[in-house]
């Protein structure tokens, strides 16, 4: 099977890494992750992972708390995940690196461009970590942030739902899936695939974005090989 796509980011949020703990990280949640990678990686795909940290703390969590404090601990937490992952990738013989938004040598590299997409060219993953490194940003618009840097063609937004609704389906059984959205109707509508600020750094530099369910196993596989799950925001 040829991929459709060379170089992709895949983000996953940190509730992605929970399971249906929906608190910390789940290890088997982690090795089902790390086995659909290594079927991408087989098909010669250049893969870097940007990883949330949801499943520990979000910078909004912290009610009486400073925010640039709360957005810090929330970068911390997206580095328990980079390494939580690296871990499982490791395990299965796939050769990984950590890069860090925020430099921390002694447990990961620093984020350096030229170098990323070096391990890339050479088969690693590539998973960033920390974020963009600055507090009022989120992994969604560090996503974008690489994508444009290491030069992308997509990213895959492995999310809970299959995709992006017009209403929440867990409320209204009668919900419509998008299969097609543009970012403008995305910002317009206000529908919740990411934040606006990740969105206009997408639409800006022209980075489609897939929206798929990660329940299933195989949807990376599906969703690099070109088949049609979930939606796609594009210009
Ligand atoms: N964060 C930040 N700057 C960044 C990326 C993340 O301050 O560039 C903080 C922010 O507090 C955020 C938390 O890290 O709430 C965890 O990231 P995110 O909420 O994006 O994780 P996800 O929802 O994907 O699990």
């Amino acid at each position: 099977m040829r991929p459709k796509y060379k170089r992709v980011i895949l983000k996953l949020s940190g509730e992605a890494l929970a399971g249906n703990k929906g608190f910390g990280l789940d290890e088997e949640t982690l090795d089902s992750i790390a086995m659909q990678i290594k079927e991408i990686i087989a098909l010669g795909v250049e893969v870097s992972i940007v990883v949330g940290g949801g499943n520990f703390w979000r910078g909004r969590s912290g009610k009486g708390m400073d925010r640039t404090t709360a957005d810090y601990m929330g970068m911390l937490a997206t580095v328990i995940n980079g390494l939580a992952l690296q871990d499982a990738l490791e395990s299965m013989e796939i050769l990984t690196r950590v890069q860090t938004a925020i430099e921390m040598r002694q447990i990961a590299e620093p984020y350096i461009r030229r170098r990323a997409v070096r391990h890339l060219e050479k088969g690693r993953v590539v998973i960033f970590a920390a974020g963009t490194g600055n507090p009022y940003f989120s992994t969604d618009t560090t996503a974008a942030l690489r994508a444009a840097e290491i030069e992308a063609e997509v990213i895959l937004l492995a999310k809970k739902v299959d995709g992006v609704y017009d209403s929440d389906p867990h409320i209204n059984p009668n919900a419509k899936k998008f299969e097609t959205l543009t970012y403008i109707d995305v910002l317009n509508k206000g529908l919740g695939v990411m934040d606006s600020t990740a969105t206009s750094l997408c639409m800006d530099n022209n980075i489609p974005i897939i929206v798929f369910g990660l329940d299933e196993p195989q949807n990376i596989y599906r969703v690099i090989t070109g088949e049609n799950i979930g939606t796609i925001v594009r210009e």
